[in-house]
Order: structure tokens, then C-alpha cells, then sequence
């Protein structure tokens, strides 16, 4: 490994792209200066805000809560914290990090909130991959997963009165959905992909990226630099099953060969999203459940209809 551009002590990150080397301490400026950046030039974080952090347990969401924390005793804006976690019902892997979750936060002092699948919807994601493959429905587990998972953030969150929603997508997993999108010609989900997403729905959390413009090797190397990085690797077992797995895999392979590519499709990113003013996103009210929405009846509850689980003629009044 080459030594480090700024300091020439041994390097332990190379921007193939930048021609650049740092050594762990220039790396986490490097990393801290590219988070703030991101903050500051979106506003993503305002004073006396009570940010609630999505965190799985996984490195990345970790990561996203340990820095914010940190930046929150120098940045001294009066921030209120919370971790929430969205306990799917995934057995043998949600129970282990969890766990990591409620380390973690204890550790740092912050408030942990849990909310489960079974108690918000009364079914585990388990329960719910099943019942749909007994009934022939064409959907993959990441789907129910992401669109209940969606759905019960922005409600937990603002039923714990937080003002924004912060999770912990990078700028791979940005661009992997940007191209999924693509591949589906769904331009109304890529105007979503800004690093802050408002709504004029009342009842819709603004919805924050601060790692946007962090690549995961980033988030990666900052959760092993900080002792976060989990000892034991835990994959969800549904997700080889996802087209994300295989566009993850399509683009590191790119990345390899053309280094700096990531960066150049999330600047293309940019350039799509800002051709269209995203504000009205989310703007309508289901007639279901009440919860905000893009449809007249929101994604969370066509799934739920399908499955069996929820009978349309529950018309909210
Ligand atoms: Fe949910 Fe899919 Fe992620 Fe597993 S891989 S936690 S099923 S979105
Ligand atoms: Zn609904």
C-alpha cells in the first residue's frame, strides 16, 4: 500500500480515480468533510431538529449513527436523537442485529425505539413470504420488506415526533437503485433520489441521506476504523434473491475496470432529478390506512390486500 498523499505515513485508502492516499486519521477527515458537505449544501439537518436514525444494525446504518452522534456534540445545533429499528420478522438474522443495535445505542446514550412487522401489520416478513408464494403472487421478499419497511419509518417516526428521518443509503446504493429504476422507465421513483426528500403530505417525515456521496467501501472502512464493523458477517437470506444483488455485483465489477464510474452515474443522477421539481411526491392520502401516498391507495396496502391480510372495503373515515 502506498503511503498517504498529505502526511506520507502508511496509507490505508487509495481514490483510484483522485490518484489520492490517505492514512487512517486523513481518511476520516476526508470522510467527515464529504458527510458535511453533503449536510450542509442540502440542509439536510436544521437546528433543534429530533432526528431519528433508521439503523438496521448493519455497518452502514451503525456507521450513520455513530458519526451523527459525534457530529452532534461539535456541531452543537441542539439535536434530539433516536435509533428506530424495523424488526421484519426475519428469522435467524434480524434477532442478531438487533442486538449490535442495542449495543450500540446504549453505548452512546441515545434513545432506541423497536417496531416490529407482526405488531404494526400482524404478520412477520417470514409469515408474509410464504402466504404469498400459497397464493402464486409474483412479488420478491425485498419487496414486501422495503415497501413495509418504507411505510412503517416515516409512521413510527413521526408517531416519536421526530422532524426528519435520516437512513443510511450511500452513493452505491443510490446509484443501484437509480439504475434499477431505469431499467423499470420509473422516472416518479428516480425524482425521489435526492439526498433530502420533503413532501407537501403533512403526515410525511422529510426523509434525509447524509452518506449520498459516500461510496459503502467508505461506510465500510469507517465502521471497521471505529470498531462498529460487525464480527460476525450476517446476510439476509432473501437478498441473493433481489435484482439489487445482481446490479451490486454488475457495478463493482465496472467500478474495478473503470474506476470513478459510480461517481459519474450519481452525477448523471443529479442531473436527472433536478430536471423536475420532486415537492409533490407522496402528496396524496390513502383511503385505506390514512397514511401518505403516491396512489390513491398506498403500495403498503395493495400489498396487504393481495396477500389476504387486509380486506379494501377498511376505508379509513
Ligand atoms: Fe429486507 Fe431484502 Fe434487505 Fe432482506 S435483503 S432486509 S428482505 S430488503
Ligand atoms: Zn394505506
Amino acid at each position: 500500500m502506498a503511503n498517504c498523499s498529505i502526511c506520507s505515513k502508511q496509507a490505508i485508502y487509495v481514490i483510484k480515480s483522485g490518484g489520492l492516499a490517505l492514512c487512517k486519521k486523513h481518511f476520516l477527515e476526508y470522510f467527515d468533510r464529504k458527510v458535511r458537505r453533503t449536510i450542509r449544501k442540502n440542509k439536510l439537518f436544521r437546528k433543534n431538529e429530533h432526528i431519528v436514525i433508521a439503523v438496521s444494525g448493519g455497518k452502514d446504518s451503525l456507521s450513520l449513527l455513530h458519526y451523527t452522534v459525534n457530529l452532534s456534540k461539535r456541531a452543537r445545533m441542539g439535536w434530539r436523537i433516536t435509533a428506530l429499528t424495523i424488526d421484519e420478522g426475519i428469522s435467524g438474522y434480524r434477532d442478531y442485529t438487533i442486538k449490535r443495535v442495542e449495543e450500540l445505542s446504549s453505548s452512546l446514550g441515545v434513545e432506541l425505539k423497536i417496531a416490529s412487522f407482526k405488531d404494526y401489520f400482524g404478520y412477520t416478513l417470514d409469515e408474509v413470504v410464504k402466504i404469498s408464494g400459497e397464493r402464486g403472487l409474483p412479488y420478491l421478499p425485498c419487496t414486501y420488506c422495503g415497501v413495509f419497511r418504507r411505510y412503517l419509518l416515516n409512521r413510527v417516526a413521526r408517531e416519536i415526533s421526530g422532524t426528519v428521518l435520516a437512513t443510511a443509503h450511500h452513493l452505491d446504493d443510490v446509484v443501484q437503485t437509480y439504475l434499477i429504476n431505469i431499467f423499470n422507465n420509473n422516472w416518479s421513483n428516480i425524482h425521489k433520489l435526492t439526498p433530502s426528500l420533503t413532501s407537501i403530505h403533512k403526515l410525511f417525515v422529510r426523509r434525509v441521506k447524509p452518506f449520498y456521496e459516500v461510496l459503502e467501501k467508505e461506510t465500510t472502512l469507517y465502521a471497521i476504523l471505529n470498531g462498529l464493523y460487525p464480527s460476525e458477517r450476517t446476510e439476509c437470506p432473501y437478498a441473493p434473491l433481489s435484482f439489487r444483488w445482481q446490479v451490486r455485483r454488475v457495478l463493482n465489477y465496472l467500478e474495478e475496470s473503470r474506476p470513478g464510474l459510480k461517481y459519474s452515474t450519481m452525477k448523471s443522477l443529479m442531473e436527472a432529478t433536478s430536471l423536475k421539481n420532486v415537492a409533490s411526491s407522496e402528496a396524496m392520502t390513502c383511503i385505506v390506512c390514512g397514511e401518505p401516498s403516491s396512489h390513491e391507495v398506498c403500495k403498503a396496502c395493495q400489498l396487504r390486500a393481495e396477500l389476504g391480510l387486509l380486506e379494501l372495503r377498511e376505508v379509513k373515515t
